[in-house]
């Protein structure tokens, strides 16, 4: 194989990482990042009509084909009559539901298992709140890697179905995702396959980079006002946000505006980055208890909260929470008002922006895009 055309480097200290078989970083235990030449403006993009487009943006080694089911290029949606009910000058929606496996996490897998094939692991492992384990043991079978996906019991049945139906072994647990994280490092220990969690390989992120690529190239290589994402672990507010810092480093905006202000969405019952961003803290600490029906929003401790909170501060973002009846009105309306099989992650994401919007953290002439992260027949029992 040839030469990789990246470099991995600690977020937070810059330490450097050899490129295959990394995890964290040795010296401070912080998610690694991929660094890459710049890429001019104007480089022609893959000729290929899935989320490797932007291949010249992704750690694939030259002439290397990656383990691909056709993840990402979703829509982005005009929804005119949900703007005028959150009151927002224009609101799209990104629906992610239309992804391999119905979520965004497919564009994470494909980046994260094509270079674990190359790197040639006996198997995958991951912990998941559900969608994660979904997309891996689908690009598992893609690849042909055994994988085995530690879940918690609690999960929508229709996603453990898919986890199952795609040959993977699933082990359901009594506990939520930082449980099922401990089993899943021990199995990793155990057995060699490669864990990966949430931030805790470098690769995940990259692929959730393509959702940045996609924004603004579906808005003329414009980033909007605002962009409201509902978080859990953070690889998709972090991946869109590493998109757009790389896209205007080489000159590829046309807007002023590199970043948008970051709302990032969670539920009442399992806040940590909306609770230690009101708290002023540059780190999260561990949720108690965390109780939601937007599964993949049960995330009591995640690694990225150094990054997300940085991220927050810097955009002068927003971290604020919805409750349980708030998620599924919301989501309702989310569906009913635009035809979009929303998630009750996207529902929390839209009941965020209309109450930030009544409290006047967010503008009322913004251009805003959210994300339906996933699909509501995942959730559908
Ligand atoms: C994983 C997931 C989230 C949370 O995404 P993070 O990248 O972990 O912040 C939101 N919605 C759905 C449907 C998910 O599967």
């Amino acid at each position: 194989m040839t030469a990789p055309t990246w470099t991995l480097r600690c977020s937070s200290c810059d330490t450097a990482a050899a490129v295959a078989g990394a995890s964290v970083c040795a010296a401070c235990g912080q998610p690694l990042f991929a660094r890459y030449a710049p890429v001019p403006a104007g480089t022609a993009l893959a000729a290929r009509w899935d989320m490797w487009r932007y291949a010249p943006f992704l750690p694939l080694t030259p002439g290397e084909s990656p383990v691909s089911l056709g993840e990402g290029l979703t829509p982005l949606i005009d929804a005119p009559a949900l703007a005028a009910q959150v009151g927002v000058r224009r609101l799209r929606i990104k629906d992610e539901g239309q992804n391999p496996t119905a979520s965004f996490k497919a564009r994470g897998m494909a980046a994260t298992v094509t270079r674990a094939r190359a790197a040639g692991v006996p198997g995958l492992v991951v912990p998941t709140a559900g969608n994660a384990g979904a997309a891996l043991a689908a690009y598992g079978a893609a690849a042909g890697l055994p994988v085995q996906v530690f879940a918690p019991r609690t999960t929508p049945r229709p996603i453990l179905d898919t986890i199952e139906a795609m040959g993977a072994t699933l082990v359901r647990i009594d506990g939520h995702i930082g449980d099922a994280g401990k089993l899943a490092l021990a199995f990793a220990a155990e057995t060699g396959f490669q864990a990966i969690s949430t931030l805790r390989e470098p690769y995940r992120v990259e692929g959730m980079k393509t959702m940045g690529f996609e924004l603004a190239e579906q808005s003329g290589w414009r980033v909007p006002d605002v962009v409201v994402y509902p978080t859990g672990g953070g690889e998709g507010t972090v991946g869109i946000w590493k998109a757009l810092q790389e896209l205007a480093a080489s000159g590829w905006l046309a807007s002023d505006r590199i970043q948008p202000q970051y709302v990032v969405a969670q539920a009442e019952g399992c806040a940590p980055i909306a609770r230690a961003l009101a708290a002023g803290a540059d780190r999260a600490e561990p949720w108690v208890d965390p109780v939601t029906a937007a599964a993949g929003l049960r995330v009591p401790s995640p690694l990225g909260d150094r990054i997300l909170l940085r991220i927050l501060r810097e955009t002068q973002g927003v971290a604020a929470t919805a409750s349980e009846d708030a998620i599924r009105s919301w989501t309702r309306r989310l569906a009913t008002a635009t035809g979009i099989d929303a998630a009750p992650e996207g529902g929390c994401a839209l009941s965020v922006l209309h109450d930030a919007v009544r409290a006047g953290q967010v503008s009322a002439d913004a251009d805003v895009v959210i994300f339906n992260t996933g699909a509501g027949a995942s959730y559908r029992e």
